[in-house]
């Protein structure tokens, strides 16, 4: 288990690994989804804490210490089952489908002595609501920018291969995940206008 001695060091600790803005939590996740960057044991251990610290985060809630001075955080097993749903709404989010606003059963707000301000009421053992919660507020947000890479792969043996890399983009309008992808769409691009001609 965690032990450790301050919110603080444990901010300063996994802050930086799932980023330093709300946008910046989203790149977190949709790399998290994406297959094709497996995570590192060390990532895996780290995976409840560096969830939990999104969440307080994103509520804009204090990480809540038990009185033996562990951090509250997801076991396990809820950390995989709540990066399998984040997967199931990236997947959504890619494809422009509906999504279920995860329900907060009250509608209630509480007080939080720690965080010294309101929060939206919640079971706040509830991980998967809170993490499914927080990333479709993510998606109100920033939706738009998840994308799917759809340069021509890097060694695309058919002409339908693709990079199929998702990602986060920084501007509306950028449709490649990197300036790699982008110089090889412009490339095939030039190439079959040249053909027409
Ligand atoms: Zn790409």
């Amino acid at each position: 288990m965690k032990t450790v001695a301050t919110v603080r060091q444990i901010m300063k600790q996994i802050a930086p690994r799932i980023g330093l803005t709300p946008k910046k939590h989203l790149d977190w996740i949709v790399k998290l989804a994406t297959d094709k960057e497996p995570q590192t044991p060390g990532d895996l251990m780290n995976q409840p804490l560096c969830i939990a610290v999104f969440i307080f985060l994103e509520r804009r809630e204090a990480l809540r210490i038990e009185h033996d001075g562990k951090a509250n955080v997801p076991s396990q097993g809820e950390a995989e089952e709540i990066v399998k749903e984040w997967k199931k709404i990236i997947r959504a989010v890619i494809n422009h489908e509906s999504i279920l606003k995860p329900r907060i059963r009250h509608d209630r707000i509480d007080w939080r002595e720690a965080s010294e301000r309101y929060v939206e009421a919640c079971d706040l053992d509830d991980w998967t609501t809170l993490a499914t919660r927080a990333l479709v507020d993510l998606v109100l947000r920033y939706g738009n920018l998840v994308k799917i890479c759809r340069a021509p792969a890097l060694r695309g043996k058919k002409k339908k291969d693709i990079c199929g890399k998702w990602f986060v983009a920084d501007r509306p309008n950028q449709d490649h995940c990197s300036s790699t992808c982008r110089s090889r769409a412009a490339t095939k691009a030039k190439r079959a206008r040249d053909r027409k001609k």
